[in-house]
C-alpha cells in the first residue's frame, strides 16, 4: 500500500466528489510513446476510439498529438468534430448505424465507413446517391480469432455479433464495386479489448495475410488495412507500468503483418491511450461493521464507473488519505443493487469518514459509461490544469 499514486490531496478536498480526475502529463507522456512508436514504421496511422473517453479536454491533447478517432455513433462523430477533429481523420464503425447517422457522416465527408453487413452497404449507397457523394468504405471482416481476455470485450469470434464473415467477404467487395456511391477502400478487424498477450494479434496478423493472399489470388487490390485496437493496460500496477507496451504492440504488426506496398495500417487504440491517466476519487462516507464482512462505504457507486460490476475488473484502490496500518474492507457503493461493489475483501490503510480513496485505471470506459440510475448526478471530470 505504500505504492500508491501523487495526488493533489489538498486541492480534492475542495471539490465535491465523486469525480473523474485526469493527469494530463501521463496521457501527453503516453501520446508521446505512441507517436515514438509509430514514427519507426513511415505507414502506421493510428486513431483514438473515442468511446473509450470523449472529454473535451482530453480530445484536445488528443487531436495535438495529432491522432485521427475512430467513432461508433453519430454522437461520437459529433464530439469528435466538436473537439476540432478535421473530418478526413475520422472513421465510423459499429453493427448497427441509423440513417441519421449514416448522413451525418456523409455531410462531414468523413474519412471511411466500416461497414459491418451489406444491407448496411446498400443504405449507405443509397443514402450517398441522394447526396450526389461516393463514400468510403472498408469492409469489418469477423477473422474468428479468440482473444484473452473477458467473454463480455471478445469481438473477433464467428458467434459475436460483429461484422461479416469471411466467406462473405468476397461477396461483399464485388458488390461494392458494381455500386456508384460507394468506394471500397480496405479491411477492418477489431478482436476485442485488454489484450495482453501479443500472441493475440499476432493470430490477427496471420489471418489477415491469408485473407489478402486469398483477394490477391482473384485480383482484389485493398488500399488500406485497419486492425482495430484492443491493446491492454495493467490494472493492477498502474504506478509501476504507467504506460502500455506500444513498442511491443506495434513490433508484432510491424514484423508480421504483410503489407502490400503503398497500404496504409490503421488501428484505433482506446483503452490504452487514456485508461491509466484517469482515476475515479470518492470519499468514504461510513464504515459499517457487518456480521462478517467490513464494509467501506462511499460516494461513487457503479453508476459512476460500471465496470466492476459489469465485467467483474479489478481498478486498484488507493486510500490517499491515510497512511495508517491496513485493514479489510468490502469497498462498495451507495446504489441499490447489490451489484455495486467496487473491491471485495481489500485492503486499505485504514478508512475513516470523509477519507479520500482513487480508483486506478479508471480513464478508459470510467466517466463516459456513468448513467444516472437512482437519479444520481454524472460525474465531472477534471484535469490537472483545472485544480
Ligand atoms: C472499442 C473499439 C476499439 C477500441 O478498443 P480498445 O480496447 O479500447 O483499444 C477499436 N475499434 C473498434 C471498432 C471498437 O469497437
Amino acid at each position: 500500500m505504500n505504492d500508491k499514486g501523487v495526488f493533489p490531496l489538498d486541492k480534492f478536498n475542495d471539490i465535491e466528489t465523486p469525480f473523474y480526475y485526469y493527469d494530463t502529463a501521463l496521457l501527453r507522456k503516453t501520446l508521446r510513446a505512441i507517436n515514438n512508436e509509430t514514427g519507426k514504421y513511415d505507414n502506421f496511422l493510428v486513431h483514438y476510439a473515442i468511446k473509450a473517453n470523449a472529454n473535451p479536454k482530453l480530445l484536445r491533447l488528443i487531436n495535438e498529438a495529432g491522432l485521427g478517432v475512430d467513432c461508433v455513433s453519430g454522437g461520437e462523430i459529433q464530439a469528435a468534430l466538436n473537439a476540432g477533429f478535421s473530418a478526413d481523420k475520422i472513421v465510423f464503425a459499429g453493427v448497427g448505424k441509423s440513417d441519421k447517422e449514416i448522413n451525418l457522416g456523409l455531410d462531414s465527408d468523413i474519412l471511411c465507413f466500416n461497414v459491418e453487413s451489406i444491407p448496411e452497404l446498400e443504405v449507405i449507397n443509397e443514402l450517398a446517391e441522394r447526396k450526389g457523394k461516393v463514400a468510403n468504405v472498408a469492409f469489418r471482416i469477423n477473422p474468428d480469432v479468440g482473444a484473452h481476455t473477458h467473454a463480455n470485450i471478445t469481438t473477433g469470434l464467428a458467434e459475436n455479433k460483429f461484422g461479416i464473415s469471411m466467406t462473405d467477404m468476397e461477396g461483399i467487395i464485388m458488390k461494392a464495386k458494381e455500386m456508384a456511391n460507394v468506394r471500397f477502400v480496405g479491411l477492418h478487424f477489431h478482436i476485442g479489448s485488454q489484450i495482453l498477450e501479443m500472441d493475440d494479434f499476432l493470430a490477427l496478423c496471420n489471418r489477415v495475410n491469408e485473407l489478402q493472399d486469398k483477394l490477391e489470388s482473384k485480383g482484389i487490390a485493398v488500399e488500406n488495412i485497419n486492425v482495430g485496437g484492443g491493446l491492454g493496460i495493467d490494472y493492477h500496477n498502474p504506478n509501476g507500468a504507467p504506460i502500455p507496451n506500444f513498442k511491443a504492440y506495434f513490433e508484432t504488426y510491424a514484423n508480421n503483418l504483410k503489407l502490400r506496398k503503398g497500404q496504409i495500417l490503421h488501428f484505433e487504440l482506446g483503452r490504452s491511450v487514456v485508461g491509466q491517466c484517469g482515476s475515479l476519487i470518492t470519499k468514504v462516507l461510513y464504515v459499517k461493521q457487518g456480521a462478517v464482512k467490513k464494509f467501506a462505504i462511499v460516494d461513487a457507486g457503479f453508476t459512476d464507473l460500471i465496470r466492476p460490476a459489469l465485467y467483474q475488473a479489478y481498478h486498484k484502490i488507493e486510500n490517499i488519505s491515510n497512511e495508517d496500518a491496513l485493514d479489510t474492507y468490502d469497498v462498495v457503493g451507495p446504489i441499490c443493487e447489490s451489484s455495486d461493489v467496487f473491491a471485495k475483501d481489500y485492503q486499505l490503510n485504514v478508512c475513516q469518514r470523509g477519507d479520500i480513496l482513487a480508483l486506478r485505471s479508471a480513464g478508459a470506459y470510467g466517466e463516459i459509461m456513468a448513467s444516472q440510475y437512482n437519479c444520481r448526478q454524472l460525474p465531472k471530470g477534471y484535469v490537472t490544469e483545472d485544480l
